[in-house]
């Protein structure tokens, strides 16, 4: 795998050269993720707290470590004093969790917001209604250690392009309708992670900020191993 051709093959096919790309090196060794580091490579993905927990001690310390996955939350602590970017918050009891583990150390953690958009139920993230109620919250507003800074989505899993791009301009409908609401000052819809290595392209026409890209940059995943 020459993951730095497969890197510059990526970056050359943006739409959107300032568009953040998350290298997503979930079961990948420790040397897949120093040949992305050594291109420049210092955003890296992860969806497993272990994972995280067993890579970060072994890699440079100026690594933007991204949990992308859906988190638990008794496992919150674990990665609260260096993630630096937690996408998958899809729910009001994790935001607050990890709200209550940045108070604990004093620091405030970034997030995202994850977004309901595919058709699958078994995808995660919150409808309009729920983040709706969320924020008319007074627990919500009381919120001292998290920052959020915009949303996350993915689309569902199909060969339908037109159905993926559909699912995308929701979720750019609905960034931009938070945009114009009066929210607290620790929400700023800054960022939105849209796009996996099937529909980053579809993703940044759509307007995406981040994507979050693994096996067209690692190769597949053997999830025996
Ligand atoms: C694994 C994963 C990705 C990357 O998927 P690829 O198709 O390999 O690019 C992106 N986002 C999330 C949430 C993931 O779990």
């Amino acid at each position: 795998m020459d993951i730095k051709a497969n890197l510059e093959n990526v970056k050359k096919t943006f739409v959107n050269p300032n568009c953040l790309l998350v290298a997503v090196s979930k079961t990948k060794p420790i040397a897949d993720l120093k040949a992305a580091y050594a291109t420049g490579i210092r955003d890296f993905g992860e969806n497993k707290v272990q994972e995280l927990q067993d890579k970060h001690p072994e890699l440079p310390e100026d690594i933007r470590w991204h949990m992308i996955g859906h988190l638990q939350r008794n496992k919150v602590k674990y990665i609260a004093p260096y993630v630096y970017l937690i996408h998958g918050v899809d729910s009001f009891k994790l935001l607050k969790e990890i709200n209550k583990q940045g108070a604990k150390i004093d620091r405030v953690i970034s997030v995202l917001l994850q977004i309901h958009i595919a058709e699958e139920e078994s995808k995660f993230g919150f409808d309009k209604a729920e983040l709706e109620s969320m924020f008319k919250d007074d627990h919500f507003k009381a919120l001292t250690h998290v920052k959020i800074k915009g949303l996350m989505g993915m689309a569902t899993f199909t060969q339908d392009q037109n159905q993926v791009r559909k699912e995308f301009k929701s979720l750019k409908g609905l960034f931009e309708e938070l945009k114009q609401q009066e929210l607290p000052d620790f929400v700023k819809m800054e960022e939105l992670s849209m796009g996996m290595s099937g529909d980053y392209l579809i993703a940044q026409e759509e307007g995406s900020t981040m994507v979050r890209i693994g096996s067209a940059i690692f190769g597949a995943r053997d999830y025996n191993h």
